[in-house]
């Protein structure tokens, strides 16, 4: 089985040809960070224009790359959400044109299913049940994952996403954008424990988040040192950040890991990239002996082969969408 596979949700413009599922043939990725850098985030309007230039382009180099001809293409995957609706439109009108003309079935994918199966192209051996780890720039969900197309949301964000406090947080140090690989990487220089950041578990047993907080603890922090006449070290900040955030993480994942008796986790969305985050991880799956999975960083930010894997076994269990589907900016899991 032959997928294509289209992802616009955001500022990447991405496509990909996977054979069953988890091979992938091509992966083409059209970031378009340099011109959103200059702005300091992904401007909505900018991201879809892009979008609207490349998305024939990228097609095409994934089809060529894979030495694919859209006669040999079984199904056409395509994110119709959640993400920026005036960005999913182009990847949705897109992918629609060409089922439209080919003839082929369209799959509608849901993004965070997407970011959860670049796991199975990681791991070839990989099946569910599992316990998952979303953790990206718009979400931070730990999710049970039942089957290939079935799983359940425990807990999620109250407010800001992980992935959204590092890009923050790296704002308020002056690091530039996306912040979080910025901070990993200045991190490993700073002392964790400079600074005492609040580590906010909110209710007994919750598996929710909040990290609003900890953007206004470091805010303050900087002012009332360089009020004091002092100018702090980002890099110890930049540690004391991460170390707040990722103790509570890491306990609420593998806790529910554990009561629910998981023997995997699994990490997914562009922060499982974090080097930190990994690291505590293995150091307490290893106590209980969990396996720890996690994508290569390139599968592990925006691209269209987790979106075809997804299409894949979606595919396989009838999921076949018809091509009126809409765009659903707040698609929920
Ligand atoms: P969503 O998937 O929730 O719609 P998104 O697609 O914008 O959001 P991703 O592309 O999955 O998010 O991930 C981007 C986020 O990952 C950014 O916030 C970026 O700062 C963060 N990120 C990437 N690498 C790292 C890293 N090494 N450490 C921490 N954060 C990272
Ligand atoms: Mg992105
Ligand atoms: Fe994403």
């Amino acid at each position: 089985t032959v997928t294509l596979a289209i992802e616009s949700s955001c500022d990447e413009t991405a496509a990909a040809v996977l054979l069953d599922g988890r091979e992938v043939l091509s992966n083409i990725i059209s970031s378009q960070i340099d011109i959103h850098k200059l702005y300091g985030g992904v401007v909505p309007e900018i991201a879809s224009r892009h979008h609207l230039t490349n998305v024939n382009t990228v097609v095409d180099q994934a089809l060529d790359a894979a030495k694919v001809t859209m006669d040999e293409v079984d199904l056409i995957g395509v994110t119709y959400g959640p993400g920026l609706v005036g960005a999913l439109l182009i990847g949705l009108a897109t992918a629609k044109a060409y089922a439209l003309a080919a003839e082929k079935p369209l799959v509608g994918v849901h993004h965070i299913q997407g970011h959860i199966c670049a796991n199975y192209i990681q791991h070839k051996d990989l099946k569910p049940p599992f316990m998952a780890l979303v953790i990206s720039g718009g979400h931070t969900n730990i999710v049970e994952v039942t089957d290939y197309n079935e799983c359940h949301v425990l807990g999620g964000t109250r407010d800001d996403a992980a992935g959204e406090a590092y890009d923050k947080v790296a704002r308020v140090l002056g690091l530039g954008y996306p912040g979080g690989p910025l901070i990993d990487k200045l991190a490993k220089e700073g002392n964790p424990h400079a600074v005492e950041f609040k580590r906010v578990f909110l209710e007994k047993g919750s598996l929710d988040f909040s990290f609003s907080g900890i953007k206004t603890g470091v805010l303050n922090y900087m002012n009332s040192e360089r009020q004091a006449g002092r100018e702090p070290n980002p890099a110890d900040v930049a540690a004391s950040f991460q170390a707040a955030v990722l103790d509570v993480i890491v306990a609420k994942t593998v806790g529910a890991a554990v009561d629910m008796n998981k023997d995997k986790i699994v990490l997914a969305g562009g922060v499982a990239s974090n080097s930190r985050l990994r690291e505590m991880l293995q150091t307490e799956c290893k106590k209980h002996g969990i396996a720890l999975y996690y994508p290569d960083p390139i599968l592990c930010t925006d691209n269209a082969a987790m979106i075809g894997c997804a299409a894949y076994y979606k595919y396989k269990a009838g999921g076949i969408s018809d091509l009126d589907l809409d765009a659903v900016p707040d698609l929920s899991l």
